[in-house]
């Protein structure tokens, strides 16, 4: 995990700006993101502009890679509660239960589609905050799955990597089709 060097954008997105969302089928969505190491005006601008994007699209999520940078950056909020928002900088699980339960898991760059994926129902999760200040957290049902789901963009891998191998092939069938009817 985590193994690439620096927060650089990769070169073919150089140009893309950041409020734009990435989607199935940018490369950008399946490279492991890099630690955070500076905790600048930077990192709180790419937070900052993640935060918009996700109002805008209406998730309750966002990991850097959807707006093209490879930076091991999530936020979130819970929906159940509209003044809170969270900021993990570099988080990862560090204890997860036996216990798993399979939803119905939709994705901002997977648009327009929904699928059955298997996750941990509760987590124990370590992260840092834009001041680079460790904590820890214990999270259960929907907000476990919203970070565990995160947390996978931050190690390249979508929904559809999660899924059953039906699922898988009926949402790539669906993609294309409509990929195909868009580009008509
Ligand atoms: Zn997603």
């Amino acid at each position: 995990m985590g193994k690439k060097k620096g927060n650089h954008l990769p070169d073919s997105s150089r140009q893309a700006p950041l409020e734009n969302l990435r989607t199935f089928g940018d490369p950008v969505l399946k490279q492991v993101t890099g630690p955070v190491t500076v905790f600048d005006s930077r990192l709180e601008k790419l937070a900052r502009v993640m935060f918009a994007v996700m109002e805008r699209e209406e998730g309750v999520g966002l990991a850097a890679p959807q707006v093209g940078t490879l930076t091991r950056l999530m936020v979130w909020r819970d929906p159940e509660n509209e003044d809170e928002r969270h900021v993990y900088v570099n988080p990862h699980i560090v204890a997860q239960s036996e216990t798993c339960c399979t939803e119905s898991e939709g994705c901002l760059s997977v648009p327009g589609t929904m699928m059955e994926v298997t996750r941990a129902e509760e987590v124990d999760v370590e992260a840092q905050d834009l001041t680079g200040a460790v904590f820890q957290v214990h999270l259960a049902g929907l907000l476990a799955r919203i970070v565990q789901h995160e947390i996978d963009h931050l190690d390249g891998r979508l929904i559809v990597d999660r899924t059953s191998p039906e699922e898988r092939r009926r949402v790539l069938k669906e993609l294309r089709e409509r990929t195909l009817a868009g580009s008509s």
